[in-house]
């Protein structure tokens, strides 16, 4: 890398690194060697650590550095939540002021994520199914919507990856598709439905890994399983009453 690269940059290149989960969660990021990385200084490196910090993409721990996040379950249901207010409402603005006509490049993104589906190409599938949801939000001309998109669908990529690092995408197929044509029929309402009910899926669709803590079997693992099925024990009990 011989160009000079601007923070923003360089913020760009580390969140399309998370976002498409070649950085995976608790990734540590080393200012020292990401300076090394960018030809940058370690100040510059720092202050785009910082942005990332407050935009919940990167967590700092005193005296330990800057690690790629690790949100938990209650930070998924709170991303949906809102998630869930903004893209109902960005679907239903499009659907109004649009409405009777294709908006081309949300097509042209559509036969984007249909090659990389047709091609099995996992990577490029989960960066442009985060992608349709800012994609939709930037065709609101409402910056505010599409920044706020950004990071949420980055927070999404970033549990996905952290619970299961293998999956392409919790986006189901053809959901994106039916939303657009809601989109261009017009239909504010079915768009709204549609979208609402897409992001139920994906939710739905990002399973937490195995908690085995709640799920132990001491029974099983003693070898005393049906020692003392509930009806015995219920009898057992009546008896030492009397
Ligand atoms: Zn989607």
């Amino acid at each position: 890398m011989t160009t000079k690269l601007s923070n923003q940059d360089i913020y760009d290149r580390i969140y399309a690194a998370i976002s498409e989960r070649r950085l995976l969660p608790g990734t540590k990021l080393s200012e020292e060697r990401l300076a090394q990385a960018f030809h940058a200084s370690r100040t510059r490196v720092r202050e785009v650590l910082l942005r990332l910090g407050q935009e919940l993409i990167v967590e700092a721990h005193p005296n330990r550095g800057a690690f790629v996040a690790s949100p938990t379950q209650e930070d998924l249901r709170h991303v949906f939540a809102v998630r869930r207010a903004l893209e109902r409402a960005i679907a239903a603005e499009l659907a109004d002021r649009f409405g009777g006509q294709p908006i081309v490049p949300l097509r042209g993104h559509l036969d984007e994520e249909a090659r990389a589906r047709a091609r099995a190409d996992r990577a490029a599938l989960a960066r442009l199914t985060g992608e349709f949801h800012v994609r939709l939000a930037e065709t609101t001309g409402n910056r505010l919507f599409s920044d706020s998109l950004r990071r949420l669908v980055a927070l999404t990529g970033l549990v996905i990856a952290q619970y299961d690092a293998q999956a392409s995408s919790a986006c189901p197929d053809h959901e994106h598709t039916d939303i657009v044509q809601a989109i261009e029929a017009g239909d504010p309402k079915r768009a709204e439905r549609l979208m609402l009910a897409h992001l139920e899926h994906v939710e739905q669709g990002i399973k937490p890994p195995e908690q085995p803590s709640n799920e132990i079997n001491f029974e099983r693992i003693f070898g005393v399983e049906g020692a003392a099925a509930p009806a015995a024990k219920a009898r057992a009990r009546r008896r030492s009453a009397r």
